[in-house]
C-alpha cells in the first residue's frame, strides 16, 4: 500500500507573517491540509490541495481527537502528504504530540515543523518579555484549564512557590479561580499581571493590572479566548516595549487601508473617524465654470470619485489639463483612465512651481473646506483659483471617536490627516466636556500631521505638532514617525 507522509506543522500564534519558510513552502506541497479554526484564511494561502477545517466547534462538525487522527491516518494510507497545520507549536499544549504517536504507530512517516509558540509570542507582541536581565531569568507556563479528574493535577500551590513569570494559556474560563489558587498559594496579590488576547492579530489587546484585579479587568474588558495570561515583573516593561498605538483620524472609507498601513508599519492602529463626508448641491453654472479654465485640480480620491459621478465632467476633463495632489489622487483618477500632471513637491509651493508658465487658471474641484491656505498661495503667484465644493467634511459623531475622546491618555500617536480631522477632534471632546483631558493627553502624546496646512491648523488650535514628513503621504508620515521610535 502507497504510504503518505504527515507533516505537524506549527502556524504561530495567528500573524500569516509569522508562519515559518518551512510551514508556507510544505503548504504548497501537501496533497491535503487539515487546520483548525482560528486560522487566519492568509495562511492557507498558496496551499493547492484539499482544505478540511477539522475545528469547526460551533454546531456539529467538530471532530473530536480520536477523529482527527483516524483522518490523518487515513488520509496518509491513501498515499496523500498531508499538513496538520497547527496554532503556535504543535507540541506545546496542542495535542501534537498524540497525533504523531497514533501516526508512528501505523508505521506512518510523521515529520514535526516547529512553530512560533503564542506562550511566548503573544507577551512579546504586547511588550512583554518572559525572561528579563535583571527581573527574572526563569518562565513556566502551565494550562489553565485542565481536565477535572486528570491523573496529575496541576498543583497550583508549587506553582505560585515557583518565581519567575509564569505563563498561562487556555486560562480565559477559569481564570478567577487560578489567579486565586495562586494567591493562597503565596504569590502576592500586588504582583504585576496581564492578559494578552489575540497576541498577533490585528485586534490584538492587552489588559494590564496585578493579580489581585486582573479578573475583574479581565471581566470588565470582556476577554475573550485565545488570551494568555502573564504573571510577574516583566508585565512592567509593556508600558515601555508595546507596539505604539496611533489614533487614525480619517473618515470611515478610509479606515481599513490605513490601519493596514500602519500595521505594516509597526503600529497598532486605534480606529477612531472624526470625520464624515457629505456630498455638496452643485452649482447651476458647473459645467461653464469647468470649460472657461485651462486646468482642473483634484486634492483627494474622494473628490475624484464624486466628481465623476456628474454627467459631463468626465469627457469635459478630457481636454484639459488635469493636476492631482498626492498619490492616492493620481490612482483614483487613473482608475477613470485619466492622466495627470503632479507637482514634484505635494505642497502648495511645489504646485506653484508647476504651474508657473503654464496656466492662468484654476479650478478646484474638492471639499468644502479645502485648504484657502492653498488657494491664497496660488493667488500671490498671481493665478487665478475658482474652486467648487462637491461635499463637505463633518465632524462624524461615532462611537469610536467618542471612545477615544473618553480615553485619550491610552493613544501614544495621534495621526491628523488634514485641517478637518483636527478641527473636529477638539470640537467633539468640547461638546463631550472633555476637551481638558484630550488636551492634556495630546500634550503627552505624539502628534503627527500629514502637511502644512494641517500643522498649521494645530497651531491655530494650540496643540503642538511633532512629526511632519518630507512628501506629504499618510505613508510619509508612518515612516517618519517609525524613525522616532
Ligand atoms: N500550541 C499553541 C497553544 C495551544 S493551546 C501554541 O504554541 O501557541 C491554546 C491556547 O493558546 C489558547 O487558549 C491561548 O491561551 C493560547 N493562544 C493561542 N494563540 C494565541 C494568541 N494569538 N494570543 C493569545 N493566546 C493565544
Amino acid at each position: 500500500m502507497a504510504r503518505g507522509k504527515v507533516y505537524l506543522v506549527g502556524a504561530g500564534p495567528g500573524d500569516p507573517e509569522l508562519m515559518t519558510v518551512k510551514a508556507k513552502h510544505l503548504l504548497t506541497e501537501a496533497d491535503v491540509v487539515l487546520f483548525d479554526r482560528l486560522l487566519d484564511p492568509r495562511m492557507l494561502e498558496g496551499a493547492k490541495g484539499e482544505l478540511i477545517d477539522v475545528g469547526k466547534s460551533a454546531g456539529s462538525h467538530k471532530l473530536s481527537q480520536e477523529g482527527i487522527n483516524r483522518l490523518l491516518i487515513e488520509k496518509a494510507e491513501e498515499g496523500k502528504v498531508v499538513v496538520r497545520l497547527k496554532g503556535g507549536d504543535p507540541y506545546l499544549f496542542g495535542r501534537g504530540g498524540e497525533e504523531a504517536l497514533a501516526l508512528r504507530e501505523r508505521g506512518i512517516p510523521v515529520e514535526v515543523v516547529p512553530g512560533v509558540t503564542s506562550a511566548v509570542a503573544a507577551p512579546e507582541l504586547a511588550g512583554i518579555p518572559v525572561t528579563h536581565r535583571g527581573i527574572v531569568s526563569s518562565f513556566t507556563v502551565v494550562t489553565g484549564h485542565e481536565e477535572p479528574g486528570k491523573d496529575s493535577p496541576l498543583d497550583w500551590g508549587a506553582v505560585a512557590k515557583l518565581g519567575g513569570t509564569l505563563v498561562v494559556l487556555m486560562g480565559v474560563s477559569r481564570l478567577e479561580k487560578n489567579v486565586d489558587q495562586l494567591i493562597s498559594g503565596g504569590r502576592p496579590p500586588e504582583t504585576p499581571a496581564a492578559i494578552v488576547e489575540k497576541g498577533g492579530w490585528g485586534n490584538q489587546r492587552l489588559v494590564t493590572g496585578t493579580l489581585g484585579d486582573i479578573a475583574e479587568k479581565a471581566r470588565r474588558a470582556k476577554v475573550e479566548p485565545p488570551a494568555i495570561l502573564v504573571v510577574g515583573d516583566v508585565v512592567s516593561l509593556s508600558e515601555q516595549l508595546a507596539a505604539k498605538r496611533i489614533a487614525i483620524l480619517r473618515p470611515e472609507a478610509q479606515q481599513e487601508e490605513s490601519a493596514a498601513l500602519a500595521e505594516a508599519y509597526g503600529f497598532r492602529p486605534v480606529s477612531s473617524p472624526a470625520i464624515a463626508l457629505v456630498e455638496r448641491p452643485l452649482p447651476a453654472d458647473l459645467m461653464q465654470r469647468i470649460e472657461s479654465t485651462e486646468c482642473m485640480a483634484f486634492t483627494s480620491a474622494n473628490g475624484v470619485e464624486m466628481a465623476m459621478k456628474i454627467e459631463g465632467v468626465r469627457s469635459a476633463l478630457e481636454k484639459k489639463m488635469i493636476v492631482s495632489i498626492g498619490p492616492k489622487t493620481e490612482a483614483a483618477l487613473a482608475r477613470c483612465g485619466l492622466g495627470s500632471e503632479k507637482p514634484e513637491e505635494y505642497s502648495s509651493k511645489g504646485l506653484e512651481r508647476m504651474l508657473k508658465g503654464k496656466c492662468k487658471r484654476i479650478l478646484f474641484l474638492r471639499s468644502a473646506q479645502g485648504s484657502q491656505y492653498l488657494s491664497e498661495c496660488l493667488r500671490k503667484a498671481g493665478i487665478e483659483v475658482d474652486d467648487i465644493p462637491l461635499y463637505e467634511v463633518v465632524l462624524s459623531r461615532n462611537a469610536l471617536l467618542d471612545d477615544l475622546i473618553r480615553h485619550p491618555k491610552e493613544i501614544d500617536i495621534f495621526a491628523f490627516t488634514s485641517s478637518s480631522t483636527a478641527r473636529s477632534l477638539l470640537e467633539r471632546a468640547q461638546e463631550l466636556d472633555l476637551e481638558d483631558s484630550l488636551r492634556s493627553a495630546l500634550e503627552g502624546a505624539t502628534v503627527a500631521v500629514i502637511g502644512r496646512p494641517t500643522a498649521a491648523e494645530l497651531e491655530r488650535l494650540g496643540v503642538r505638532v511633532d512629526v511632519m514628513p518630507e512628501t506629504f503621504t499618510f505613508e510619509a508620515m508612518l515612516r517618519a514617525l517609525r524613525r522616532l521610535s
